[in-house]
């Protein structure tokens, strides 16, 4: 099956009770018996197992081309419950700039069961090696990364993490399995914000993971199945849906991305621009080899808070909001939104300045979304 075929008939389609075409939502908490132990159809209770939920968890399983898919109440659920593997003294070498929840609960909430960090770039695949310790279990990384797009060679840490047995988990919520299989370049699991591009309508909260091998995956879902930060059957439905459109979604979204990004960078007013698809970006040539496409978020300096501050103002399509990856434009600020935790100085030697703008390139027509970035910066 190729894979737009596979957004479509992938993991369990419809209903075989019914013949429904779309999987119900099976709002249900538990499941009679027919004698102690003996299940109707496998299910037993809707925290172990719910169809709606596990038509969702095959699919995520089948577009990532895993064995086993698991649906979470949250990007951070799925997280969490990955790092819920590891033991008291285990260390876990994660990238610098990831997403500041998964930095937060490493560091505030991990920390405190005993769980080690190191912050390394994971863009220089020998600082990935040089953090190896006798007891690091796992790698953890995005790419490419927020706000700046740095790409990380996943093949190269996934044959480094072979090599010493460690775990790679690689956070794949920018490119979706649309552009970039990380389990297919030797990565262990899968991990999703299913709230961003997944979705794709701002409208659900949800996390999905893939496993390459069934081990991990019988104790992924133990720990799952233990914590119980499930994604309930009416969210499970939402995502399914959403993802059935997700090809033509991000289609749109990286063709205008490209054209946007191209246009920002011959304006001499924009300083620097970072998107993943222009020869100029550091991680351009490993971005294609390593993915189909370069996705919807761009980033770009305007050179000062004030000015930033102003185009904020004066864009009409571009709704200035946290998180990414929907059918609406949005723009954000990092130093004053997702990044405002970072002290400052460590913020200028990640390169996030107070001038830098990111947008979520939208699927609005893109003459209109031009046009409108283009008034904005030319504001006085
Ligand atoms: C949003 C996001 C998360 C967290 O996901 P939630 O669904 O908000 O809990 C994790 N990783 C990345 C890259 C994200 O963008």
């Amino acid at each position: 099956m190729k894979l737009d075929t596979k957004m479509i008939h992938g993991g369990i389609v419809g209903d075989k009770y019914t013949g429904a075409v779309s999987v119900p939502i099976y709002q249900v908490s538990t499941y009679k018996q027919d004698g102690v132990g003996e299940l109707v159809a496998g299910y037993e209770y809707s925290r172990s197992g719910n169809p709606t939920r596990a038509a969702l968890e095959a699919l995520i399983a089948d577009l990532e081309n895993g064995v086993r898919g698991f649906a979470f109440a949250s990007g951070m659920a799925a997280i969490s419950t990955i790092v819920s593997l590891f033991n008291k003294g285990d260390h876990i070498i994660i990238g610098d700039d990831v997403y500041g929840g998964t930095y937060r609960v490493l560091h505030h909430v991990f920390s405190r069961f005993g769980i080690e960090m190191s912050l390394v770039d994971t863009s220089d695949v020998n600082e990935v090696k040089k953090a190896i310790q006798e007891n690091t279990r796992a790698i953890f990384l995005e790419t490419p990364t927020n706000p700046l797009l740095k790409v990380s060679d996943i093949s190269a840490i996934a044959d480094m993490s072979k090599e010493s047995d460690l775990l790679l988990i690689v956070d794949n919520t920018f490119m979706t399995p649309y552009w970039q299989n990380p389990l297919d370049l030797g990565a262990d699991m899968v991990v999703h914000s299913a709230t961003k591009y997944l979705g794709g309508h701002s409208d659900v909260v949800a996390g999905l993971v893939a496993v390459k091998d069934e081990e991990w995956g019988e104790k992924l879902f133990f720990v799952q199945n233990s914590i119980g930060g499930v994604l309930g059957p009416q969210d499970s439905w939402l995502l399914m849906r959403g993802i059935k459109t997700l090809g033509l979604r991000m289609k749109q979204h990286e063709q205008s991305a490209r054209r946007l990004a191209e246009w920002l960078e011959t304006r001499t007013d924009v300083e620097r621009v970072f998107y993943p698809g222009l020869k100029s970006h550091a991680g351009h040539e490993l971005a294609s080899t390593q993915a189909r496409g370069y996705g919807g978020m761009i980033s770009f300096d305007v050179g000062s808070a004030e000015r930033a501050d102003r185009i904020l103002k004066k864009v009409q399509y571009f709704t200035l909001a946290e998180s990414l990856g929907a059918v609406e434009s949005l723009i954000s600020i990092p130093s004053r939104m997702t990044h405002a935790s970072i002290p400052p100085h460590r913020r200028l030697e990640l390169g996030i300045t107070d001038g830098l703008v990111r947008i979520s390139v939208g699927i609005e027509d893109i003459d209109d979304l031009q046009a409108d970035l283009q008034q904005a910066l030319d504001a006085k």
